[in-house]
C-alpha cells in the first residue's frame, strides 16, 4: 500500500535525511587510502548515535537475505555494485567506493547513497560516478505531481543507456516513510508516461546503479548480500529520499 505523509510528516522526514547526510558526509571525509570500511561504519555509526537515531540497516533482513545485516553501512568496493558488507579491507588508491546508509529518527526513515573514489581516480570512474550523479538528478526532476512511476524509471535507464552502461533491471529504489522500504517499487526502468501518477505526500528513494561494462549482468556473493558485475568491470551506486510536493521534488537526505 502506497502511504502519502501530510507536510508535517515530510518534515520529520527530512530530519532522519539530516542524519543519513551526515553520516555519508562524514564517511566521505574519512575514506582514505589505508583505512578499513570496518571504520567507516563505525564513523557513520558514531553520527547517527550522536543523533539521537537508529540505524535502518543494522540486523535488517529482507525475504531475499540468508542473515541479517550486521552493520549500518553498505560499502560496495570496484566490481561490487550494492550491499557490500563492511570488514577489515582497507581502502586503497584508486578504489571506487560506494557507501549506502540508512536511519531512523524519531520513527521517520532516510535513506541514501555516494560514490566516490579514494585516492588517484581513474577518469572513467569519475564519469561513471558522474553519470549516475546525473541520473539521479534527472529522476529526481520528475518527481512533480502529475508524472508517473514510468517517467522516474525512465530518466535512470535513459542516463545510464546514452552513456554505454550497464543498468540493473532487477533492482531500483522505493517508497519510504515510518519503514525503509515501502512500495511502491520505483524500478531503474520504465517507460514515459506510464505506471503510478505521482501525487503531493509520495516519498521515494531513487537510487540508480550503473555496471560500466554495458551488460548489467550480475552476480551474488556467498554471503547473499554484495552483488557484483559479472563482467569484473567497476559498478557507481547513489541515492536520495524525495518527497513529491505541490512546489515540486523535495530531496530530504541533503546535509
Ligand atoms: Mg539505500
Ligand atoms: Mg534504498
Amino acid at each position: 500500500m502506497v502511504e502519502i505523509k501530510t507536510a508535517a510528516e515530510r518534515e520529520a522526514m527530512r530530519e532522519a535525511g539530516r542524519v543519513v547526510a551526515a553520516a555519508l558526509a562524514a564517511v566521505r571525509a574519512h575514506a582514505a587510502a589505508g583505512v578499513s570500511l570496518l571504520e567507516l561504519n563505525e564513523t557513520a555509526a558514531a553520527v547517527i548515535s550522536a543523533a539521537g537515531a537508529r540505524s535502518a540497516f543494522l540486523h535488517y533482513r529482507p525475504a531475499f537475505a540468508p542473515t541479517p545485516f550486521p552493520a549500518v553501512i553498505c560499502t560496495s568496493v570496484n566490481e561490487v555494485i550494492v550491499h557490500g558488507i563492511p570488514d577489515g579491507y582497507r581502502l586503497r588508491s584508486g578504489d571506487l567506493l560506494s557507501v549506502d546508509c540508512g536511519a531512523y529518527l524519531d520513527g521517520w526513515a532516510g535513506d541514501a547513497a555516494i560514490s566516490l573514489v579514494v585516492g588517484r581516480a581513474r577518469p572513467q570512474d569519475l564519469e561513471l560516478i558522474a553519470t549516475a550523479e546525473a541520473a539521479l538528478g534527472a529522476a529526481v526532476a520528475a518527481c512533480v505531481p502529475g508524472d508517473r512511476l514510468g517517467d522516474v524509471g525512465h530518466a535512470v535507464a535513459l542516463a545510464g543507456r546514452r552513456a554505454g552502461y550497464g543498468v540493473l533491471a532487477d533492482f531500483g529504489g522505493h517508497g519510504i516513510g515510518r519503514a525503509m522500504h515501502e512500495d511502491p517499487h520505483v524500478p531503474n526502468h520504465g517507460r514515459p508516461g506510464r505506471g503510478m501518477v505521482l501525487r503531493p505526500g509520495l516519498v521515494l528513494a531513487i537510487e540508480p546503479m550503473f555496471v560500466a561494462g554495458g551488460a548489467g549482468a550480475y552476480l551474488t556473493a556467498p554471503d547473499g548480500w554484495a552483488l557484483s558485475s559479472a563482467d569484473g568491470s567497476r559498478a557507481a551506486h547513489v541515492e536520495h529520499t524525495v518527497a513529491v510536493t505541490e512546489d515540486g521534488p523535495r530531496v530530504l537526505t541533503l546535509p
